[in-house]
């Protein structure tokens, strides 16, 4: 039976991992594709302090043989089950069966995508998901961004202080966006906001260079040049798999900043919490709160 087991290999699973190792708590991380998570797979970061400018691969890499090295097992497979009713809980996965006296979900989420034709060709090629991390590639630039809620409003607002116009392009009326950002948008001379419109396509060669806009109450189309296409449009936690009685309605984990949840025992961190910020830095951050309240929770209840 392990002390510990981190569900989840990305920058949140992985901190913990490092934490609890050192430790001295038998630690195993489930992975189910490669370590490093969302980081692993983002082109270029340029907002990790310490690395002005690092692949997402190279900084996964460095990861690894962090976690490698401060003592936990890893092991590649798909968490497929949970059972957290009793003291000792156990995870599955499909050749294997886990015992363990604490769990840390670091299982991530996802963007949602617009599933349009050019979103996926041109991902990392000029559409992004992440404005915080990737509007500094945008200097001067024409841009969109796709959504109405308050992410896509906040995108709006943080990039028109760098980029030269900023689409915000909504199928709806008003934006649902709250109304002290919708305030803000009205005063910023580079912000247009499209009502009533869809984006249909994006185009470009090598990069894109274009959007194909549908007016959902004109029935017109019109093309819209432009260097950039941020979309808004909600995060998907991969939670699926997880007992209701830990989720909010919309999927997310609630936990206080010490990683606690519903269950004892069972400890959340990164994206799969409900925060505001979704961030490699406040995931490694949530990741080292988790693994301190587990080493917390192993002493009282375990006396480890
Ligand atoms: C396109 C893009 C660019 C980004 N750029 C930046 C940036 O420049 N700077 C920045 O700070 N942040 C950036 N982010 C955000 C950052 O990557 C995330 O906030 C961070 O990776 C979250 O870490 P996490 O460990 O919580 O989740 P994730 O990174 O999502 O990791 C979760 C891990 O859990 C694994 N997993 C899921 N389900 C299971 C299961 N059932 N069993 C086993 N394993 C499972 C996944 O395979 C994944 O490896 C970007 C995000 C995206 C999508």
């Amino acid at each position: 039976m392990y002390d510990v087991i981190v569900v989840g290999g990305g920058p949140a699973g992985l901190t913990a991992a490092i934490y609890t190792s050192r430790a001295g708590l038998s630690t195993l991380v489930l992975e189910k594709m490669s370590l490093g998570g969302q980081a692993a797979l983002t082109y270029r970061i340029d907002n990790y302090p310490g690395f002005k400018d690092i692949y997402g691969a190279e900084l996964a890499a460095d990861f690894e043989e962090h976690v490698r090295d401060a003592g936990a097992e890893i092991v590649l497979e798909e968490a497929v089950g949970f059972d957290f009713d009793k003291e000792v809980k156990v995870v599955r996965t499909a050749s294997n069966h886990y015992e363990t006296k604490a769990v840390i979900l670091a299982l991530g989420s996802e963007r949602r995508k617009l599933g349009i034709p050019g979103e996926e060709k041109y991902t990392g090629r000029g559409v992004s998901y992440c404005a915080t991390c990737d509007g500094n590639f945008f200097k001067n630039e024409d841009i969109a961004v796709v959504g109405g809620g308050n992410t896509a409003a906040g995108y709006a607002l943080e990039l028109a202080d760098i980029c030269r116009t900023v689409f915000l392009i909504y199928h709806g009326g008003e934006l649902p966006a709250m109304y002290s950002l919708r305030k803000r948008l009205e005063k910023r001379s580079n912000i247009k906001v499209l009502h009533n419109r869809e984006v249909r396509e994006i185009l470009g060669s090598n990069k894109v260079e274009q959007i194909l806009v549908g007016n959902l109450k004109s029935g017109e189309t019109e093309t819209v040049k432009l260097d950039g296409v941020f979309v808004a449009v909600g995060m998907l936690p991969n939670s699926d798999l997880l007992p209701k009685d830990l989720l909010l309605p919309n999927g997310f984990i609630q936990t206080d900043e010490d990683g606690t949840t519903a269950l004892p025992g069972v400890f959340a961190a990164g994206d799969l919490r409900q925060k505001k910020l979704y961030q490699i830095v406040t995931a490694m951050s949530d990741g080292a709160n988790a693994a301190h309240s587990t080493q917390i929770y192993l002493r009282d209840s375990f006396e480890k």
